[in-house]
């Protein structure tokens, strides 16, 4: 098992807009889904793309837990999406508040506006297409990692500078809704 470090805000390679992946099945293209997995799961996070690992490929991964606070509804597989591209968007769009493994290693949230609701398609690590219509955490996390393979960080979304807070603090206040 491989895990990596999570490359931090401020550094370039999470500017740069990823590549396509060619070979799915190539050694290297399987490498860094593997590595995907083990820093997502080490890291206990719900999204990660590969230029948070230093990887320039088109790759992201989900995995939404069980927690105390989560909606049981809201939990989901592990899904892996290679070349994805988001082919709808709702015209109506929620703020949700969001963390990011390479802003202090998801300390820290800030609200974000983004749509409701998506259609994602892409290629699972077998070379199999799927697409998904997605509401939610699961559209939310997907955006965000989407994002990073167009070489953006949350942090240039964030709707009120006045509302960031620490995770605990965020982690509090969900659970006093709940
Ligand atoms: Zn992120």
């Amino acid at each position: 098992m491989i895990i990596k470090n999570l490359i931090q805000v401020g550094n370039p390679l999470l500017k740069q807009k990823s590549k396509i992946v060619k070979n799915i099945n190539s050694k290297e293209t399987q490498k860094i889904i593997k590595n995907l997995i083990d820093s997502l799961n080490y890291h206990e996070l719900v999204g990660l793309a590969s230029s948070q690992i230093g990887e320039k490929s088109r790759i992201f991964v989900t995995k939404i837990d069980k927690t105390p606070n989560r909606n049981p509804d809201e939990i989901d597989k592990l899904r892996i999406y290679i070349n994805p591209k988001i082919i709808w968007s709702s015209k109506k769009e929620i703020i949700i508040y969001e963390g990011c493994g390479s802003v202090a290693y998801a300390k820290f949230f800030a609200p974000v506006k983004r749509p409701e609701k998506i259609i994602i398609e892409a290629t699972d690590e077998k070379g199999d297409k799927f697409n998904l219509k997605v509401e939610g955490l699961l559209s939310r996390v997907i955006q965000h990692e989407y994002d990073h393979l167009e070489g953006i960080e949350f942090t240039e979304k964030i709707t009120d500078m006045k509302k960031i807070m620490s995770s605990g603090e965020y982690r509090k206040m969900i659970f006093a809704k709940s």
